[in-house]
């Protein structure tokens, strides 16, 4: 692949060539999960990240340090599944102490939130999501191969009472598997005060099983919820760089928000950019190339070196994920090492 020349001179912070700053910095912690949704991972699981490639908390932070110095003002971590990092507490108590002190939020399947979630909040973290596809017990086990249900509303509750406010559930629509349960789980979720998004499957499986026109689209979600629930959309002028079109439910003040990552991608507005476990950064869920801060970060490069290098991550960013185009060809590393 071509990259577009370097200018000798760049503007400074995350710009690419396009006039996009990135200030959501997305940290996978971990490649592992102790669930395995069909759609995202086989049976067996996969070929983990070796310890020794995995960036250590003192790197991780030190990284971290780099991008929020230069203009990244939020730090999601996420997976794999980011509470199986066993110094996940450490980490968040790590990047609250950065100066200037980004906000801290986290995707997690819940399974082990229950136990950490006060914890994480004591460290600092700011936010939670929650994904969470179903609240049929017996699709919810057919669909991540583990009876966990439980535990996932357990560990929604406890998010709830450590402040982890407003708490959001990601739900992935599937054809057949929970299509025609979306506005239960929108009623289950109103009850409790939890705000969900709906997001449209990616071409981000491992086993590169996806295909377009089994996907559920935002138009057909929107349709199914509008069959039960009075859907206002909120002015596009509130959504900023957020992906998600929002509608008040009913009348509100209770939302619903639904991502169309492939039918509307919202790449014109992306600010995000990415830290996987393994110290590489990517400017794009479906970049094909990725930048290594691992080898460098471990040879002794300075601060400045290892800007140098997420900038020029950064300005080699494309204008869109291209998912749409005849040459798109999915990223080599699935969803789950790359970090949701
Ligand atoms: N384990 C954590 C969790 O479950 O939230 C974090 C990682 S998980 C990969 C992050 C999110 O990606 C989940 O909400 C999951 O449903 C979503 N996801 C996985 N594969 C996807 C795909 N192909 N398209 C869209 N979302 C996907």
């Amino acid at each position: 692949m071509t990259h577009p020349p370097l200018p000798l001179v760049r503007p400074g912070g995350l710009v690419d060539q396009f006039g996009r700053v990135a200030r959501d910095l997305r940290v996978s912690v971990t490649d592992r999960c102790n669930l395995r949704c069909t759609y995202c991972m086989p049976a067996e699981g996969l070929p983990w990240l070796p310890k020794a490639e995995m960036l250590t908390d003192e790197e991780m932070l030190r990284v971290i340090g780099v991008f929020v110095r230069d203009g990244v003002t939020q730090v999601r971590l996420t997976g794999g599944e980011p509470l199986l990092r066993r110094s996940i507490v450490e980490l968040v108590a790590g990047i609250a102490a950065l100066a200037p002190r980004p906000r801290i939020a986290m995707t997690t399947n819940g399974v082990g939130l229950a136990r950490v979630a006060q914890g994480l909040a004591d460290a600092g973290l700011d936010r939670v999501n929650v994904s969470l596809d179903t609240i049929d017990a017996e699709t919810f086990t057919h669909l991540t191969r583990r009876d966990r249900l439980g535990d996932v509303e357990a560990g929604l509750k406890a998010a709830v009472d450590a402040g982890l406010t407003p708490v959001k559930v990601n739900a992935v629509a599937m054809r057949g598997v929970n299509d025609d349960t979306v506005s239960e789980l929108l009623g289950w979720c109103l009850e409790r005060g939890y705000e969900l998004r709906f997001i449209e499957q990616m071409p981000l499986d491992a086993q590169h099983a996806w295909d377009r026109r089994d996907m559920i689209t935002a138009e057909e979600i929107r349709a199914r919820l509008a069959e039960r629930y009075t859907l206002t959309p909120l002015p596009a002028a509130e959504r900023g760089s957020a992906p998600a079109e929002r509608f008040l439910v009913d009348g509100g003040p209770a939302t619903v928000g639904i991502i169309a990552s492939v039918t509307a991608p919202f790449c014109a507005a992306c600010d995000r950019t990415r830290l996987t476990a393994d110290g590489q950064v990517r400017n794009c869920l479906f970049s094909r190339t990725e930048t290594d801060l691992r080898t460098p970060l471990r040879d002794g490069a300075g601060d400045d070196e290892l800007l140098d290098l997420i900038r020029g991550e950064m300005w080699r960013k494309r204008r869109g994920h291209g998912i749409g185009d005849p040459d798109f060809v999915q990223p080599d590393r699935p969803m789950s090492a790359i970090g949701g």
